[in-house]
């Protein structure tokens, strides 16, 4: 990799790229709407990572799209086991590659995959529907973060709009199953790519993420005995052991929150580990003693905690509550791990990274970038834990992300463009005699 630091931009390069954002932005909003008609949940990602590969194509971008083989992710530690068909489960990778390299790479990535919309009813209108409403564009998956994958695209088109050439490679990404066990940028890593630089504008309300918690998924199986209701206390209800269960992992829950202030940026957050039951089924019907139940659990854990020592303590503390709680009949309940199994990562301060992207923030905000830390997952644990690269993750303003109605502020999306367009100008270099485009 070069890591040739290019010439400072001009002010009127600036102008000229900043103007070329607001020239392009009707097509950027309409592109993002086009992106979110596509119902992108997990298993279904591959109508809209065509969609992606057809643009970025058109851009002139060397393209790459790969099925996600388990196989070659599997012994890797960031590895999240699968429990669902990877059939559809496809990275698509576009790369621009200038004539010749002077200046510093970039990947620019993004997740394709959107979580479950709930109950549709309980939306104010089709999660699929992007409407536009005082500013803000509905629809699921329009924050988190298909208005990121659009910024990226078109905040390349601009400095070539402006014209400009990056001065080295930038590698487009748009991976999968980044909301339930991290394997698509994964994948991405352990096929090759690598850059001096990684932005992901996941939706950061405008700023910048300085440290993050990993999350484990596992799923907890309960048995019960099941009886006549007649003789409910000859059976055993499973139903009632889960809850003996779930208040077990809230005491662990209770314990690491406790551990806060020996974290590093995480000293002023008090409850940055969040354990949820997301999911819960049992029993058969109402007239018999349940004799199974079973429960899903996202755990977070600190940076700096391995995913198996997490592991062993959640197992740890579901041991002894089977061995002092009656109510779990003496057995432990059996532990699957069946998603996210990931640590967490810090950003260090100081990269030459960071400090394009305050100097880039400052010029399209006027404002100075503020950064925090975030108790959710985030892709970029993979490319600073395993590829060592600085990870910016810095994206637009948004709401009810995960929840109905969820929506992004066009205004502020407007803006990170502009913020990202002037960091592939400044980042990579940019080729001056290349002409307009
Ligand atoms: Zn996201």
């Amino acid at each position: 990799m070069t890591q040739t630091q290019p010439a400072a931009l001009t002010e009127e390069q600036i102008r000229d790229i900043l103007r070329a954002v607001d020239d392009r932005f009707d097509a950027q909003v309409a592109f993002t709407q086009d992106l979110v008609r596509f119902p992108s949940l997990r298993e279904q990602e591959h109508t809209a990572q065509d969609f992606l590969f057809e643009a970025m194509r058109e851009r002139g971008f060397a393209m790459d799209r790969w099925k996600i083989d388990i196989d070659d992710i599997r012994s890797h530690p960031g590895f999240g086991p699968v429990t669902v068909s990877y059939e559809n489960a496809f990275n698509v990778v576009g790369t621009y590659r200038p004539e010749t390299q002077a200046g510093r790479s970039l990947i620019l990535n993004g997740h394709i995959d959107v979580v479950p919309t709930g109950p549709l009813d309980m939306w104010s209108r089709s999660p699929w529907d992007p409407a536009i409403v005082d500013g803000w564009m509905y629809g699921r998956g329009a924050a988190d973060m298909k208005a990121g994958l659009a910024a990226n695209l078109f905040a390349y088109d601009a400095v070539r709009a402006a014209g400009y050439r990056p001065a080295a490679p930038i590698y487009f990404q748009s991976v999968v199953e980044e909301e339930c066990t991290g394997n698509g940028a994964l994948a991405a890593l352990l096929r090759g790519y690598q850059a001096d630089a990684v932005i992901i504008p996941e939706p950061e309300e405008n700023m910048l993420v300085r440290a993050n918690v990993g999350v484990l998924w596992f799923k907890v199986r309960v048995r019960g005995r099941p009886s006549h209701t007649r003789e409910m206390d000859s059976g055993f209800n499973a139903i009632d052991a889960a809850y003996a269960a779930m208040q077990a992992l809230r005491k662990l829950e209770a314990q690491w929150n406790g551990q806060h202030r020996c974290h590093r940026h995480f000293e002023h957050l008090d409850h940055p580990i969040n354990f949820n039951i997301g999911k819960i089924e049992g029993g058969d019907w109402p007239s018999t003693v349940p004799p199974w139940c079973e429960f899903d659990v996202r755990a977070a854990i600190y940076p700096g905690t391995t995913a198996d020592e997490a592991r062993e303590q959640i197992e740890a503390c579901l041991r002894e509550a089977a061995a002092s709680d009656s109510r779990l009949g003496g057995t432990p309940p059996a532990i699957t791990y069946t998603g996210f199994y990931a640590e967490g990562y810090v950003l260090e301060e100081g990269s030459d990274a960071e400090h394009t992207l305050r100097e880039c923030h400052r010029r399209a905000f006027r404002s100075e970038l503020q950064s925090f830390t975030t108790p959710g997952y985030l892709d970029a644990r993979v490319f600073v834990i395993y590829g060592n690269m600085p990870t910016l993750v810095y994206g637009p303003k948004s709401l009810d992300i995960h929840g109905f109605d969820e929506r992004v502020h066009l205004e502020s999306v407007r803006l990170v463009t502009k913020t990202i367009a002037l960091f592939i100008a400044q980042w990579c270099g940019i080729d001056t005699q290349a002409g307009r485009i």
